[in-house]
């Protein structure tokens, strides 16, 4: 499974890293960034959470 971000529609108010930060980060920048793109197994179900719950819609997912 990977996910990626749209950074162009990703406004970083950080819903994603408050729900899996082990995968998403905010940079000094005020840019996400994905540190796990390749999501590991026991990663998967909170990524999935994060896609549905970021209010931009910004996530990618590919299963
Ligand atoms: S939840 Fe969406 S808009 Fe917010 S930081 Fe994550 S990708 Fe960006």
């Amino acid at each position: 499974m990977k996910v990626s971000v749209d950074p162009l529609v990703c406004e970083a108010n950080a819903v994603c890293v408050g729900i899996a930060p082990e995968v998403f980060d905010l940079t000094d920048d005020d840019e996400l960034e994905i540190l796990l793109p390749e999501v590991p197994a026991d990663q998967a179900d909170k990524v999935r959470h994060a896609v549905r719950s970021c209010p931009k819609a910004a996530l990618t997912l590919e299963e």
